[in-house]
């Protein structure tokens, strides 16, 4: 069976990655997502196991020196890794799988596996990026500027990337981001 494509979505907190790739994976069946571990606490009506792996920073540390992710970084003072095993399992399925991830992280993966798809999802404007993390209010106010500064750098990382998906019209992006996937997954 042919292995499936390791994918990583990247670009800017606040920029809709989420959605966009929840709306890829309902529509792509070939498409597997890669659950996350993290140290930050669960936001209401995120699910352990489902949206991430919720551990403690000393269990992640132990799966630092387990060499269990794929990638790892901190991120607004919480850390985040891709456990390997499972993204393997996925790919050996011939399963696409979509790493959701920032951008130290994504320049980790981009090293150790130079056949990985890099994809930057970004909003249309800063300012968009802005009214978005606003929006959210998951954050006090200190935790949103620090994430604002990161977006900031993060959008400079543009070239670095494959593809790139603009979020301004939801209904555009929804279906670039679904061509975007399976183009990559048939290996364009
Ligand atoms: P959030 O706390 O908003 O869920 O995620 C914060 C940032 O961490 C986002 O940019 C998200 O893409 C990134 N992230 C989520 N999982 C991982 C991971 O496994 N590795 C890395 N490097 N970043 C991740």
């Amino acid at each position: 069976m042919r292995r499936g494509r390791l994918i990583v979505v990247s670009g800017p907190s606040g920029a809709g990655k989420s959605t966009l790739i929840r709306q890829a994976l309902s529509e792509v069946p070939e498409l597997a997502y890669s659950v996350s571990a993290t140290t930050r606490k669960p936001r209401e009506g995120e699910v352990d196991g489902r949206d991430y792996l919720f551990i403690s920073r000393e269990e992640f540390e132990r799966w630092i020196e387990e060499g269990r992710f794929l990638e790892w970084a901190e991120y607004s003072g919480n850390l985040y890794g891709t456990p390997e095993e499972k993204v393997e399992e996925f790919l050996d399925e011939g399963r696409s799988v979509i790493l959701e991830i920032e951008l130290q992280g994504a320049r980790k993966v981009r090293e150790k596996r130079p056949d990985a798809v890099m994809v930057f999802v970004r909003a249309p404007s800063l300012e968009e990026t802005r009214k978005r993390l606003e929006g959210r209010a998951t954050e006090d106010t200190e935790a949103m500027e620090l994430r604002m500064a990161t977006a900031l750098g993060e959008v400079a990382a543009m070239d670095e990337f494959d593809r790139e998906v603009v979020n301004g019209d939801r209904e555009r992006a929804r279906e670039d981001m679904i061509r975007t996937m399976r183009e990559i997954i048939g290996g364009k």
